[in-house]
């Protein structure tokens, strides 16, 4: 699976403590994150991550295009609900297009940890789900 992992600036600490206590499941997939995500989460596990620009840079759009090419299977997202983003924009567009494509959301730790756990247990069926939808 493929998994893009982001993070504001007040929610990558505990990004770090995340990736680092989830690290036996995440070292199984293929990571892409934002640029400064990216450098946080591989200095702290080690993990091998594909990086693309920081947010406010692009980055978020960057993962959204991966999203609209049908070329990513889950994000995880610790918004900072607390302060302004200059790339607000961006961010809305990012949580739209996993809507559009129905790709799994977490925006929070709670949300990030079950995710996590059906991926590793095989519960993440949606796409076939998806391709039952009556026309
Ligand atoms: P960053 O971008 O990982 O480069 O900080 C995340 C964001 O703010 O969207």
């Amino acid at each position: 699976m493929k998994i893009a992992l982001i993070a504001h600036d007040q929610k990558k600490d505990d990004m770090v403590t995340f990736t680092i206590a989830y690290k036996a499941i995440l070292e199984n997939h293929d990571l892409y994150a934002t640029g400064t995500t990216g450098t946080r989460i591989m200095e702290a596990t080690g993990l091998s991550i594909t990086r693309f620009r920081s947010g406010p840079l692009g980055g978020d759009q960057q993962i959204g295009a991966m999203i609209a090419n049908n070329d990513l299977d889950m994000v995880i997202f610790f918004r900072d609900p607390l302060t302004a983003q200059p790339h607000e924009p961006d961010v809305s567009a990012l949580m739209r297009l996993s809507d559009v494509y129905d790709i799994p959301l977490a925006t929070n730790m709670g949300t990030a940890e079950v995710l996590l756990k059906g991926l590793e247990q095989g519960f993440i069926d949606f796409r076939l789900i998806a391709e039952r939808r009556l026309k």
